[in-house]
């Protein structure tokens, strides 16, 4: 048995060497994310070149995903680099102050006190420190301590229920796009996107750069939540962002939201990404919970596209037993989960395109009849998304000819890239060549039915218009 569900691991100091990734790869994982809230533009660079590097050496699809930092509301730095906050006690948060002490400490998004005003609760170091404000005066936040403990420097502020007007994309994540396009990213993900209007200034600025990335929504926001139509139909995925998201909305409403996103986002054949503290507690033990185990489970029959590690493989010690121990999780998960093809095609059949009839066809084909596979000869990729979108228990093997479409294939649920080339090919001589190659890498062997899709014409993309049912073994070559 295959995995499904896709592995994304975000890489760090501990996770950033040749040997390191190389394991980490062979353990499953699928997509790297690159976070550009730390690390220099070139530490990145040279990640994403190593990570090409054993995608080839391996002959596996991996994607590279660029994690915008965004407006990421922070307190300053410290004299002492930290204080304690005791309950009850007063203190300010000040746009104008340089260098923070018991009373006081700075901004980093200068704008902050306009957006608050006396009873609004701020919560600080992802909702650990929980301070109400009684006054704004001037470019100072005066607050008490509802929540006190130690804060040390540059720790995040969310504000409860939203309402922070800092603008989705900052002059650093417009500097990063340009390093996104340089590095070839395969996905670029938007940091606290408020509206549709800022997936699609990200778009523009990221096709300006020349980069063809998809667009993933970080969904972290209460006003994310309620534009999220609206962003799903801007960008190419969302990631359940359950860190900053459950410090906004409250911890308790984020399970129930996490369904919701990914039902909706399938619904609009877009992809998702379940993330954070998924193993949390594998930064320094070298087996999960049994909630971390349920919560990665859950989050596979919710139907993720992929399920995401931070800290556990950027920082954690135990980088490669997560990924091995996430991996055996999807894939116990995946055979409890049922087919969920006849509800759901046989009601959503609104098809518009030519292209996304016959997958669709192909998958209702494929479900219903005992076939081994579904081989999609995709340019763009667009079959394999339509057909990833239903849940029906046949693996589908995209063949591509592009190595852009192969490497962010990696993330789809249910899809498994292969690399094939169709110069001076004719059709059929193509359908063969695909079938012999899956033949050879063991997928099927003869006997087997295949559903293949393909277009009349060979590297026309978005030009599927047939489909065929093939017996393994039946067609000699010419
Ligand atoms: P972050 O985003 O790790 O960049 O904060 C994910 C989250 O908030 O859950
Ligand atoms: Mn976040």
């Amino acid at each position: 048995m295959q995995r499904s569900t896709k592995i994304v691991s975000t890489l760090g100091p501990a996770s950033s060497d040749a040997a390191t990734l190389e394991r980490l790869v062979s353990a499953g994982v699928n997509m790297v994310r690159l976070n550009f809230s730390h690390g220099t533009a070139q530490d990145h660079i040279d990640r994403a070149a190593l990570i090409r590097e054993i995608g080839r050496k391996h002959n596996q699809a991996l994607a590279v995903l660029v994690d915008l930092q965004g407006p990421k509301i922070r307190v300053g730095k410290f004299e002492h680099s930290k204080i304690e906050l005791v309950n009850g006690e007063s203190f300010i948060l000040d746009a104008s102050c340089q260098m923070g002490n018991q009373e006081r400490v700075g901004l980093d998004y200068k704008e902050l006190p306009n957006d608050v005003e006396s009873g609004a609760i701020l919560l600080l170091d992802d909702g650990r420190i929980v301070l109400e404000v009684t006054d704004v005066l001037g470019s100072e936040i005066h607050t008490r301590v509802k929540v006190g403990g130690i804060l040390s420097n540059n720790k995040g502020i969310n504000r409860q229920g939203g309402g922070l007007t800092a603008p989705a994309l900052t002059a650093k994540d417009m500097e990063d796009i340009k390093v996104a396009a340089q590095l070839h990213a395969d996905y670029v993900a938007v940091s606290f996107p408020k509206s549709g209007a800022d997936m699609y200034m990200a778009k523009t600025l990221l096709r300006a750069a020349g980069s063809k990335a998809l667009l993933i929504a970080k969904i972290e926001r209460t006003e994310a939540i309620t534009n999220l139509e609206e962003i799903l139909d801007a960008s190419d995925g969302i990631m359940v962002a359950r860190g900053d998201l459950a410090v906004e909305v409250g911890d308790a409403a984020v399970p129930a939201l996490q369904k919701k996103m990914i039902k909706l986002a399938r619904q609009k054949n877009k992809l998702t990404i379940t993330a954070t503290q998924m193993m949390e507690s594998m930064i320094t033990s070298p087996v999960p919970t049994r909630a971390e185990v349920s919560d990665v489970a859950n989050a596979v029959l919710d139907g993720t596209d992929a399920v995401m590690l931070s800290a556990e493989t950027a920082a954690g010690k135990y980088p490669v037993e997560t990924v091995e121990a996430m991996a055996r999780i999807c894939l116990e998960a995946e055979k409890s989960q049922d087919s969920k093809i006849n509800d759901d095609v046989l009601t959503h059949g609104n098809f518009t395109r030519v292209d996304q009839s016959i997958s669709m066809a192909a998958l209702f084909a494929a479900s219903h009849l005992n076939v081994k596979a579904i081989a999609a000869m995709t340019q763009s990729g667009s079959s394999a998304l339509w057909m990833s979108r239903y849940i029906s228990g046949v693996p589908i093997y995209a063949l591509t000819p592009e190595p852009d479409t192969y490497n962010r294939l990696a993330l789809f649920r249910d899809v498994f890239p292969v690399m094939l080339a169709n110069e001076n090919t004719d059709r059929e001589n193509l359908l063969l060549r695909a079938e012999l190659e899956m033949v050879r890498r063991g997928i099927v062997t003869n006997g087997d039915l295949v559903v293949f899709t393909f277009g009349d014409v060979v590297g026309l993309g978005g030009g599927t218009n047939s489909l065929k049912i093939v017996k393994v073994g039946d067609r000699k070559p010419r």
